[in-house]
């Protein structure tokens, strides 16, 4: 496929000029710095914290060079081939500005699946194409393909999914990433809990690819808000251009770069997650109500039950929430599951196990 990148990008990305902060227009050695209007005292935070290393008074690296290196380390992706999100969210969003012409063009996402890329799809006035999964939860390609056309700019894929939990077949995506004209944007929110091999180490020979994975879940940084999205250095080009500056704070990179030397822990939780999901799983099987419990590579179970909203409230009024995806397509009298600790995971099995239908 000879795939050209600028024909996919809208012409007022490409002819704009970039916002050019203080921090990005001077790289050298200097100590003393009156080029940005900081404070040049301190922040409050500094002093009281007791911090030597943090500059809260300091404009954050707008490219969070420090972090993409740790990160490149980890993820096996050049620190150059990564941009930073506040969340994935931020990601999403920025793809669709960089790609999609407001009324013009469209994206196609694969229902039931993530609500994010259709809304961020919805404010930016681009229209969506759903193309539901098939009946096991796998991509729809004849549908997908025969959807798309010259105005089809991105298309998403969720793998494992969300809320159903199972991989997307690998040699399904790779057909799409070969034929799918414009850009295929595969989110890997839950791929520490996969079988499934990432696809971050495909960048190089799939120009048309963006693989997007998120603190969020198994490094256990949801409140940190940090997303990272791997791409060749033409499409991160791109990203860097249109993101706000300063998107992510000092404080959310110093945490960042602090958390992602415990990777051990993360290990550890992933392993104690995947353990106690087959328990649940095992449970949920002996309870004559739950008529599916689908297979899940993630760290939450899908379930179908006779009743998917009489046993939501049910669960509510003893004071536990889940999360109720019975209006989702495909998705009847489902209600979607994290794996908690231990404890929590009992007390969902014991309050279950009560429930009179
Ligand atoms: C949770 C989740 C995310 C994470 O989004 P953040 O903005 O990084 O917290 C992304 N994609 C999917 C499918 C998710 O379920």
């Amino acid at each position: 496929m000879n795939f050209n990148l600028p024909a996919l990008v809208r012409n007022n990305i490409k002819k704009m000029q970039p916002y050019s902060s203080a921090r990005h227009e001077f790289s050298g050695n200097a100590s003393i710095f009156l080029d940005a209007n900081e404070n040049a005292y301190g922040s409050p935070v500094d002093k009281s914290a007791g911090e030597k290393t943090a500059m809260y008074n300091r404009y954050p690296d707008p490219l969070q060079w420090q972090l993409k290196f740790q990160l490149a380390g980890i993820k096996g992706v050049p620190a150059e081939n990564i941009c930073l999100g506040n969340g994935s969210d931020e990601l999403i969003d920025l793809a669709i500005r960089i790609f999609c012409n407001p009324g013009v063009d469209n994206v196609i996402v694969c229902p039931p699946t993530y609500g994010m890329y259709a809304v961020n799809a919805a404010i930016n006035d681009v229209e969506t194409r759903k193309i539901f999964l098939t009946n096991d939860f796998q991509l729809d390609i004849a549908g997908i393909l025969n959807a798309t056309d010259d105005r089809s700019k991105l298309l998403f894929i969720c793998s494992p999914n969300n809320p159903t939990g199972n991989n997307m077949n690998r040699n399904d995506v790779e057909f799409l990433m070969n034929n799918f004209p414009g850009i295929v944007m595969i989110d890997e929110a839950y791929i520490n809990y996969s079988n499934q091999k990432t696809f971050t180490q495909e960048l190089s020979s799939y120009p048309n690819l963006i693989v997007m994975q998120t603190l969020s879940k198994a490094w256990g940084l949801a409140g940190l808000r940090l997303g990272m999205c791997f791409a060749s250095l033409d499409i991160i080009d791109l990203f860097n251009k249109i993101k706000q500056p300063y998107n992510i704070s000092e404080a959310s990179q110093a945490i960042a770069l602090k958390a992602l030397q415990n990777s051990a822990q993360v290990n550890g939780w992933i392993r104690e997650v995947v353990d106690q999901k087959k328990i649940l799983r095992t449970g949920f099987n002996s309870l004559p109500f739950i008529i599916n419990v689908f297979p899940s590579d993630a760290n939450f179970i899908l379930i179908k039950v006779r009743d998917g909203n009489d046993l939501y409230r049910y669960l509510a009024q003893k004071e536990i929430v889940v999360r109720n995806r019975t209006n989702e397509p495909g998705c009847e009298n489902c209600l979607r599951i994290s794996i908690g600790r231990p404890e929590e995971n009992e007390k969902l099995l014991a309050v279950l196990k009560n429930y009179k239908t």
